[in-house]
């Protein structure tokens, strides 16, 4: 049999487990092979088909004609002095998009992208400053978590320390939806890749160790309510209309007490424990008391946890980030009332791997004498 041409084979990364049954189907084996091909790909991490050595020589050669595992290629790698390490993945000749992975004793948390930059234009964001360039198929937003997962486990094997928090089989635990892009925009590819982390014969994650966040696409959010069950996060950012207007344009479409009415909603449907809401910190815009308290008039008696996000700069940005006294008040304030809110802890910042400050930028720039490619980051001021 002749294989087909890359472009053309089917990235079984991708296909979640009824698509993968029927493809196995299609191919005249028997679905159970979808299950066992699973097994590979999330449980053992492997991409070469032909070193599944429990399936049938005769499935793997013809399997192997039509189809593939392909996960992104690293640009770069950077590591921080806390243990995060940040990878910058390929999207095409020019764009990359990021991933995060974030050590912890009992956890290891991977930030994931679900788009190449991103629509919705948040003041505060450096995402929002590259503008919209694509959306991440399935295979690309699974593929993160195969890489890290990948790249974790060769470096425990190199150096013989083992990364298995809180004794898990693999060093990712955890999965936030919370690096370049709107992933609620982009709800065709990123369901059936949550489906994938979800699925016991997948990653199996469970349903409160994945976050999607999302900046407030109200109509998406009744639909996942109805079609996948993960931990929803909420960037509010703004107690009232007229300053999330400026802050989260899309306000201007979906204001607040619409979201609100869907966070309910979605948490009732999905029997769910609370709503996280984040708060991105900004120095004398939305971090006063009576800010404080407009918060605590909207969300007093709710299940809700709010997200202190103390801003994370990034060059050309005109907001700075609230002193630390500030955000301390603001949390007291909430807490004195009653709204549970925490500060969160800025982990990577030295490599530009925190919050809103995913760009995702290549460079190409063929310098070299030898003609190779040489790529770097490039932040955009
Ligand atoms: N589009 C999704 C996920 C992206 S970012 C969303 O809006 O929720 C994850 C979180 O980081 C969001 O709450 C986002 O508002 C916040 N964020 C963006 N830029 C930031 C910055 N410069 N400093 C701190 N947090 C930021």
């Amino acid at each position: 049999m002749t294989a087909m041409p890359t472009t053309l084979r089917t990235n079984l990364l991708g296909l979640p487990r009824p698509a993968l049954e029927a493809f196995v189907e299609g191919i005249g084996s028997k679905p159970f092979r979808g299950r066992q091909l699973m097994n590979w790909m999330y449980k053992r991490g492997e991409s070469d088909i032909a070193s599944m050595t429990d399936l049938a020589k005769d499935f793997r050669t013809s399997l192997a004609t039509c189809a593939d595992i392909r996960v992104p290629e690293i640009v770069t790698e950077q590591r921080s002095t806390d243990g995060t390490r940040k990878w910058l993945l390929r999207a095409d000749a020019s764009q990359a998009f990021e991933m995060v992975y974030i050590p912890e004793p009992d956890r290891g948390t991977l930030c994931i992208s679900s788009q190449v930059g991103c629509a919705l234009d948040c003041s505060f964001c450096s995402t929002a400053q590259q503008g919209f360039n694509r959306n991440l198929s399935t295979a690309e937003i699974v593929g993160q978590v195969w890489l890290a997962n990948h790249e974790l486990m060769k470096d425990a094997a190199e150096t013989g320390v083992p990364t298995r928090p809180g004794g898990s089989p693999r060093p990712v635990t955890n999965v936030v939806l919370m690096g370049m892009g709107e992933p609620l925009a982009n709800y065709r590819n990123v369901v059936p890749a949550m489906q994938i982390l979800l699925d016991d014969l997948g990653y199996d994650i469970s349903r409160r160790r994945v976050t999607l966040s999302t900046s407030g696409l109200v109509p998406q959010i009744y639909r996942l309510a109805e079609e996948c069950s993960v931990a929803l996060a909420v960037s509010l950012h703004a107690p009232n209309d007229a300053l999330r207007d400026q802050l989260v344009p899309i306000n201007r479409k979906h204001p607040i007490a619409d979201l609100l009415e869907a966070c309910w909603v979605y948490l009732e449907k999905q029997n769910g424990r609370c709503i996280t809401f984040e708060y991105v910190m900004l120095d004398g815009v939305n971090d006063s008391e009576a800010h404080a308290l407009e918060l605590v008039h909207l969300l007093r008696e709710r299940p809700v946890k709010l997200n202190l996000i103390p801003f994370n700069t990034f060059p050309g940005t005109r907001y700075h980030c609230s002193p630390p006294q500030v955000i301390r008040r603001f949390r007291d304030v909430l807490n004195e009332w009653g709204v549970i809110a925490t500060i969160r802890r800025t982990r990577g910042d030295d490599i530009d791997a925190a919050c809103g400050q995913l760009v995702g930028r290549v460079q190409d720039r063929t310098t070299s004498r030898l003609g190779e490619k040489l790529f770097s980051v490039v932040v955009q001021a």
